[in-house]
């Protein structure tokens, strides 16, 4: 793997989420000039070192000319509207935020490549839920794609795109992530809502925990050590897309009780309640991913595991609630 190079420029898309955020230090850190661009009608986001731009990521026009004056060497697309769920609800504008705008970004990396003349790194967000309700378990790269809700097939696009620019010899990577969490993630993710209920109910300020379906089964990792996968890619000497994965699985029924046990409450299971509002039109029953690929051309290997995953967003959120 080669390391960044003294003087290097990135680009980010999304970085008031929480990939964009702990990306944005790192790349801080490490001393690279970083960029990012912050939607016009959002508050802007606290990204200490980051220069921000405003701009609407659906915009070609904006996107292109930002590119073009800043000519990065690293572009990393984070920005999606991030929610399974609510993908329904949005079914267009997930297609234009997920799908549309990685086509303009890619096209926007090689016109700069193009034009200046430096080689441009490109990495694509890409998600498990490209793969649907796959018929194996875990998943690796050769799966096949087929999505079966908005968000997925948004981000099947992009990832399609991905490969076609890489034909046109753009370093372009999908990092294909699956589920990863940290005390930075939203309580529209089950992980967080379980975390921050489960500290409500500890510290007094709850009685129950609502929740869908507590029989799915998912592969949740921990976000820092993703965002450290998608700097590999960018930066291996050859562009491949990667499973970034654990490759363990859990259900969220377990994920609930290793918080609450986390909390010190052990007899959980009155104080959780189904609620079929929360139960999905189509749910994968099992997304596992299989990082081999990863682990032997990246040296990648995630380095948080499922119960600190758990115990640290529940000590984070126990410290919230005081
Ligand atoms: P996703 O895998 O990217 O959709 O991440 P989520 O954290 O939103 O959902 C993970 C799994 O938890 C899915 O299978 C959901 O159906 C399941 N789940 C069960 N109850 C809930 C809930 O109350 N909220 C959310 N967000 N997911 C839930």
């Amino acid at each position: 793997m080669s390391s960044v190079t003294t003087g290097a420029r990135a680009f980010i898309t999304g970085i008031s989420g929480q990939d964009g955020s702990y990306l944005g230090e790192r790349l801080v850190a490490e001393g690279v000039e970083v960029h990012a661009l912050a939607h016009d009608l959002e508050p802007l986001p606290s990204a200490p070192g980051v220069e921000l731009h405003r701009g609407d990521l659906t915009s070609v026009e904006d996107v292109r000319s930002l590119l073009l004056d800043l000519a990065p060497d690293e572009v990393y697309n984070l920005a999606a509207l991030s929610s399974v769920a609510r993908s329904w609800d949005e079914p267009d504008l997930t297609a234009r935020v997920n799908g549309l705008a990685a086509a303009a970004l890619l096209e926007s990396a090689l016109l700069v490549q193009e034009k200046q003349g430096k080689p441009v790194r490109f990495v694509q967000a890409s998600s498990a839920e490209i793969f649907g309700q796959p018929e194996r378990s875990p998943q690796d790269e050769t799966t096949p794609v087929r999505p079966l809700n908005p968000y997925g097939a948004a981000k099947a696009y992009a990832h399609l795109m991905v490969d076609v620019y890489r034909h046109r010899d753009l370093h372009a990577v999908s990092a294909i992530l699956y589920n990863h969490e940290s005390p930075r993630r939203p309580e529209q993710f089950v992980t967080r809502k379980i975390t921050a209920t489960v500290a409500a109910i500890a510290a007094g300020r709850a009685t129950h925990l609502s929740l869908g379906n507590l029989d799915a089964r998912r592969d949740w990792g921990w976000a820092p050590d993703y965002v450290d996968a998608m700097v590999r890619a960018a930066r291996a000497d050859v562009a491949r897309d990667y499973v970034v994965a654990t490759g363990v699985g859990h259900s969220v029924r377990e994920f609930v009780a290793a918080a609450f046990r986390h909390a010190g409450i052990d007899d959980w299971e009155p104080l959780v309640v189904i609620d079929p509002a929360f139960v999905r039109p189509t749910d994968p029953t099992e997304l596992i991913g299989d990082a081999t690929r990863a682990r032997e051309l990246l040296g990648w290997s995630p380095t948080v595991d499922f119960a600190d995953v758990v115990g640290r967003m529940v000590d984070a959120d126990l410290s919230a609630v005081g």
